[in-house]
């Protein structure tokens, strides 16, 4: 009996630390990484596409605001809007987590304050046009569609070695 106690130890304290070790070294939370949209492949731009279009529609409703001088119409089909309304989608994603520190909160409106002054500029940069007229640039389910057929065939052209 005494030679199994050393044993039980062993495996008593092992399970103790990998039930502590999440909490000891929260860094090592596997985390989900950003969406990089230059480099996504067909299949992760059909996943996001309607995830990012839907938190937009969403964003425009929660801050009205965010009128087409800094959210056009024609969004999707600037890359540069895209990759910025991206970063604030995952910043808000990141902020909100369970586990994130209660300033967070903060950061994610300061963050909202600063990428809304950059898609300002880029919208006015693009020179992208307003009132109803405007409501309907390419359809979005079009530019979709071919965006994805885009990166269907570059992601060939990669696989042929090009
Ligand atoms: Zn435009």
């Amino acid at each position: 009996m005494a030679t199994e106690t050393p044993h039980l130890d062993i495996a008593r304290r092992l399970q103790e630390q990998r039930q502590r070790a999440p909490r000891q070294n929260p860094d090592r939370v596997e985390a989900t990484p950003p969406v990089h949209w230059p480099s996504l492949g067909p299949l992760d731009a059909q996943r996001e596409w309607p995830l990012l279009a839907e938190w937009v529609d969403a964003l425009r409703v929660r801050y009205q605001g965010l009128d087409s001088y800094v959210v056009p119409a024609c969004w999707y089909e600037h890359e540069s809007l895209v990759v910025a309304l991206q970063a604030l989608k995952d910043h808000e994603r990141v902020a909100y987590e369970k586990g994130s520190p209660g300033s967070s909160g903060t950061d994610w409106h300061r963050a909202l304050r600063d990428i809304t002054a950059l898609l300002r500029e880029f919208t006015a940069d693009l020179r992208c046009g307003h009132g109803a007229e405007y409501a309907q640039g390419e359809p979005y389910e079009e530019f979709v569609a071919e965006d994805i057929a885009r990166r269907r065939r570059r992601a060939a052209t990669v696989a042929l070695g090009q």
